[in-house]
């Protein structure tokens, strides 16, 4: 009950941080097959002047997207 209740929290402090991470704009999200070189994986948006190089910054929603 211990082992499973410590494993909780720690998955449950992982989202959180993931989350606020996310929310400041500071995580990463490494490129997945939904980001495309001209659209935003979270958003949708196609917008070409947000590419810069390997780099999607959203001017939309303010996601940043590396792209690999
Ligand atoms: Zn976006």
């Amino acid at each position: 009950m211990r082992k499973w209740l410590s494993a909780w929290s720690y998955s449950d402090l992982e989202y959180k941080l993931t989350y606020k991470c996310q929310r400041n704009g500071i995580m990463v999200e490494l490129v997945d097959a939904r980001c495309t070189s001209q659209k935003c994986c979270v958003c949708k948006t196609i917008d070409k002047a947000s590419r810069k190089g390997n780099r999607y910054n959203c001017r939309h929603c303010g996601n940043a997207c590396m792209q690999m």
